[in-house]
Order: structure tokens, then C-alpha cells, then sequence
């Protein structure tokens, strides 16, 4: 999983990084693009709605801590289980799969591919 760094250019890599929020709140397994060149990070698109949902509404109400993002993104919580698998490569291709078919708008495609990754997820 790459993508182009928006700063410099260089290649960027998908990791599941900590991300500290309004200073108290430390959120988990956030899935971002991360530049090995200029230490650029962008969000991972797919998962900026469920970030958006969860700061709205889980961390008020719950009140400041740590977090796993994992808990409250089917996304995020799939990709944590396949990057503690030893076997990386699996994900990477589901990952420019569904990203594909994102961008052809393709919503049952999309399902398809989610399905996919929630039985490899099951099957640890
Ligand atoms: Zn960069």
C-alpha cells in the first residue's frame, strides 16, 4: 500500500500509528500515510468519518484516555489483525483492491472485498 507524497513526492507507506488528541486523549491504531523522506502524514480516507464520529461522540462521552481506534472502525480493526499477522502481503492486496473499487464508486465490489477481509480476519 503507496501512495505519493503530497509535500515532496517520495513514496508514501500505510501504518497504524498513536495519534494524541486535544493534548489528553490518545487514540490508537489510527490508520495513516506516513512519508518516509519529509515525515508527512495523511489520514487514511476510507476511515475520516469514523475518526470525525468517534471524536464527536465517543471521547465526549466517554472523557479523556487511551484509546484503540480498532474498536470503533470495522476498517482499522481489520487491518490491526492482518498487521499482527506475520504474512503482510494478503492485506496489501485486499487494501489496493478495495481502493480501486472505491474509486470506481463500486459499492458492491466494496462489500465484496469487505467481506473478504472480515473471513481472513476470522480464519487467524
Ligand atoms: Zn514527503
Amino acid at each position: 500500500m503507496e501512495k505519493k507524497c503530497a509535500q515532496c513526492g517520495h513514496v508514501m507507506y500505510l501504518s497504524l500509528r498513536k495519534v494524541v488528541y486535544m493534548n489528553e486523549t490518545q487514540i490508537n491504531h489510527v490508520p495513516v500515510y506516513n512519508c518516509t523522506e519529509c515525515d508527512h502524514n495523511e489520514l487514511v480516507e476510507h476511515v475520516k468519518e469514523e475518526l470525525k464520529r468517534f471524536l464527536l461522540q465517543v471521547v465526549p462521552a466517554e472523557g479523556a484516555g487511551v484509546f484503540s481506534f480498532a474498536n470503533h472502525s470495522a476498517f482499522t480493526r481489520v487491518m490491526l489483525r492482518m498487521s499482527q499477522q506475520t504474512e503482510q502481503k494478503p492485506i496489501d492486496d485486499l487494501l489496493d483492491l478495495y481502493l480501486l473499487a472505491r474509486s470506481l464508486n463500486d459499492a458492491i465490489w466494496m462489500d465484496e472485498i469487505k467481506q473478504e477481509w472480515l473471513l481472513r480476519a476470522n480464519c487467524e
